[in-house]
């Protein structure tokens, strides 16, 4: 009996789009300038003022992110962060008005991952803390069970993908390899060719697209809705985690 998976790649969250921030704050002017300062730093910032419509965006849209104030109008930060710890674990940093309520926070063990205080307010170490939770939880998925979907057995030229066995050609097995080996890396049609014709076969530029398209169709029924391999437009491929 073999092992099946003798070097597995052990693929990580993209960090290629920049992190979406879900900015709930009811009072304009802060809100503005606390997404200014985010986005100065990199990050898409949204805006929502009434706490109702906060877990339904959630919902709808997937955030890195929630930078959550406390007093809001329709429905308070104390409900929508338990709510939202019900079915999702995205980062939520609290943002409350005084150092009391902070604490108070604390004590009610809400499972925020930071709390701020917003007196004296200060976006720049808004922005400092919601760098430091990101990359903590970039860390943890990149430690967790999640970040291994992908599995490939080398010199037995196969691979796994969300646990299902790939019934791959050998160009289409290079290919994956070759993506894989460095997500959120994009590769020309040159550079994939190269890799193709180290395998001693003759492969047109062409040939490429539709091997990628196989390669592609062949990942989407091992994971359906995952799409893993991306086309840059008059670029090349890359591969998402
Ligand atoms: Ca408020």
């Amino acid at each position: 009996m073999n092992t099946f998976v003798n070097r597995p790649f052990f693929v990580t969250t993209s960090t290629a789009h920049p992190a979406r921030i879900l900015v709930v704050e009811d009072e304009p002017k802060m809100a503005a300038l606390v997404s200014d300062y985010l986005r100065a730093a990199g990050y898409e910032p949204h805006c929502i003022a009434d706490g109702r419509a906060v877990v339904d965006a959630f919902k709808a849209t997937p955030y890195d992110l929630i930078l959550l104030d406390l007093m809001l109008p329709g429905r308070d930060g104390f409900e929508i962060c338990r709510e939202l710890r019900s079915f999702s674990d995205v980062p939520i940093v609290m943002l409350t008005a005084r150092v009391e309520e902070a604490e108070r926070l604390l004590g009610l063990d809400l499972g925020a991952d930071d709390y701020i205080c917003k007196t004296p307010f200060s976006p720049r170490e808004i922005v400092a803390r919601v760098k430091a939770v990101l990359r903590r939880s970039r860390k943890d998925a990149a430690g967790s069970e999640e970040a291994s979907k992908l599995e490939v057995d080398e010199d037995g030229y196969r691979a796994r993908y969300n646990g299902v066995a790939l019934d791959l050609t050998p160009i289409e097995f290079r290919l994956l390899k070759t993506l894989a080996g460095t997500p959120g890396r994009v590769f020309s049609r040159n550079a994939l060719l190269d890799q193709l014709h180290a395998d001693h076969r003759a492969v047109t530029d062409r040939a490429v697209d539709s091997h990628v398209k196989n390669l592609r169709r062949k990942l989407e029924q091992a994971d359906a809705g995952q799409e893993c391999i991306r086309s840059i437009y008059g670029v090349g491929y890359r591969f998402d985690a």
